[in-house]
């Protein structure tokens, strides 16, 4: 089974539209049996997420710090959860359990996630595909900012070319379909 890691905040947004998002982003990844590979929490956009996969009786699988799992945050019900001593050693896991990687609205952890992955494949650790799902142009203003990083020759093309935008969900699930074959 293929399986898909998203990035997406522990918090939950203001308003109906991100818990829609969470929902959908779950529908996308059970509809075409991929599993979700995440940060393993109840809370937030992330455990709404995960609560749908789960329902649908997909395959979820999560992976907390000591530290995340004291503060009571963890998901109980995943199909595989495991505990390690560091964040490090969490984000190693999560990306190679996962064979693509979505970003969807978060905040400095979705970044963090988001720009390690692409730094991690512009190093070459990894040729795995990396989305950005722009959902109502949430990352409109990172888009161009990564734009302008290029511009100014910090960024090459080959490697702005790393990431791939999407706006909806269809795209985002044609561009799965296509790219885990
Ligand atoms: P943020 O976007 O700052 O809410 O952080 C969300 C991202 O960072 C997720 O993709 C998680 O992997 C990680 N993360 C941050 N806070 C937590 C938390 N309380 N529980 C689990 N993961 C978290």
């Amino acid at each position: 089974m293929k399986k898909v890691c998203v990035f997406c905040g522990s918090s939950a947004g203001n308003g109906e539209s991100y818990k829609s998002m969470a929902k959908e982003m779950g529908s996308v990844i059970t509809n075409n049996n991929m599993g979700l590979v995440y940060g393993g929490a109840s809370i937030g956009v992330m455990g709404t997420m995960a609560d749908e996969v789960l329902e649908a009786d997909g395959e979820v699988w999560g992976v907390m710090p000591k530290s995340l799992v004291d503060w009571e945050v963890a998901h109980p019900k995943l199909t595989k959860f495991e505990v390690v001593d560091s964040m490090h050693t969490r984000k190693q896991l999560m990306y190679d359990w996962s064979d693509a990687f979505v970003a969807m609205p978060g905040g400095f952890g979705t970044l963090d996630e988001l720009c390690e992955i692409l730094t991690w494949a512009q190093l070459k650790y990894h040729q795995k595909p990396c989305f950005l799902l722009n959902f109502n142009g949430f990352f409109d203003n990172l888009v161009k900012h990564f734009e302008h990083i290029n511009k100014e020759g910090f960024l090459s093309d080959e490697h702005l070319g790393l990431i791939t935008v999407v706006d909806t969900f269809e795209e985002l699930e044609k561009s799965l379909k296509s790219c885990l074959v």
